[in-house]
C-alpha cells in the first residue's frame, strides 16, 4: 500500500479476518493457554476499525503505523497486545526510512525491525513455541532472494503456515503453554496460527 488510505484498507482487511477467526483462535488458546487469544485480537481489531478516521486523517504513512501501534497497545489485551504493537512500530520505522514511498523491501525491513523488537521484549527464540515461530520465517522469506517479486509475499505466507504448524511438535519453553509441557504436544501455538492467518490474508490481498 502506497497511501495512508490504502494502508488502512489493508489493515482493516486483516482486522476483519481476525474478527472472523475469533472463535477458532480462542478454541486453540483454550487447548494450550487461557482461551482468550481470539477475544484479545478481535477486541483490538474492533478498536482499530472504529479508529479509522483518527488514524488516517492528515497522517503520514509512518505516522499511521506509529498511531496504529498505540491503538493496538491500548486495545489488545494479553501478551499479544504489546507484541503486535511492536510489530506496527517496526513497520513505522521501516517506512519512515523509505521517506514515505515504501517498496516491498521497506515493508520487509520494517517487519524485520518489528520482529526483532518482539524477540527482544518477549525473549522468545525460534522453537520456544510462540508467534515468533511463524513470524521469523515469514519475515525471512519476505526479505529473501525473491524480495523484489510479489512471490515473496506468497513465500512468506507459506513459511508462516509451516512455522505455525511446526509448533504442534514443540514442548513449550515460554508463555502460558509452557506450563503444559508435554500436554501441549499435538496442539499448535495459537499465536503462531494467528500470524499464519494474517500472512495468508496479506498474500491473498497483495498477490
Ligand atoms: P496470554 O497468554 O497473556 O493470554 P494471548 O492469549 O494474547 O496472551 O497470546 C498468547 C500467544 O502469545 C501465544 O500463543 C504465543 O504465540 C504468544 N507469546 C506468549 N509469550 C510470548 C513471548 N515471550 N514472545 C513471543 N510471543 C509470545
Ligand atoms: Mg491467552
Ligand atoms: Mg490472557
Amino acid at each position: 500500500p502506497a497511501t495512508v488510505a490504502a494502508a488502512h484498507e489493508f489493515v482493516a482487511l486483516l482486522c476483519r479476518r481476525l474478527i472472523e477467526e475469533e472463535d477458532h483462535l480462542t478454541a486453540l488458546d483454550r487447548a494450550v493457554g487461557d482461551g482468550d487469544l481470539g477475544t484479545n485480537l478481535a477486541r483490538g481489531a474492533r478498536s482499530i476499525l472504529s479508529c479509522g478516521e483518527e488514524l488516517t486523517a492528515g497522517n503520514s504513512l509512518s505516522g499511521y503505523f506509529r498511531d496504529l501501534s498505540t491503538t493496538i497497545r491500548r486495545g489488545v489485551g494479553g501478551t499479544s497486545g504489546p507484541l503486535y504493537s511492536l510489530l506496527a512500530l517496526g513497520v513505522a520505522e521501516g517506512i519512515g526510512r523509505a521517506q514515505e514511498a515504501p517498496q516491498l523491501e521497506d515493508w520487509g525491513r520494517g517487519l524485520d525491525i518489528g520482529a526483532a523488537l518482539i524477540r527482544e521484549l518477549g525473549g522468545a527464540k525460534i522453537g520456544d513455541r510462540t508467534m515468533v515461530d511463524a513470524l521469523a520465517p515469514a519475515v525471512e522469506a519476505l526479505n529473501g532472494p525473491a524480495a523484489s517479486h510479489p512471490e515473496a509475499v506468497a513465500a512468506a505466507a507459506r513459511a508462516a503456515r509451516q512455522g505455525a504448524e511446526s509448533t504442534g511438535a514443540i514442548v513449550a519453553g515460554l508463555g502460558r503453554s509452557s506450563y503444559l509441557g508435554q500436554r501441549a504436544l499435538g496442539h499448535p501455538d495459537p499465536g503462531a496460527i494467528a500470524i499464519a492467518l494474517l500472512c495468508e490474508t496479506a498474500a491473498t490481498h497483495l498477490g
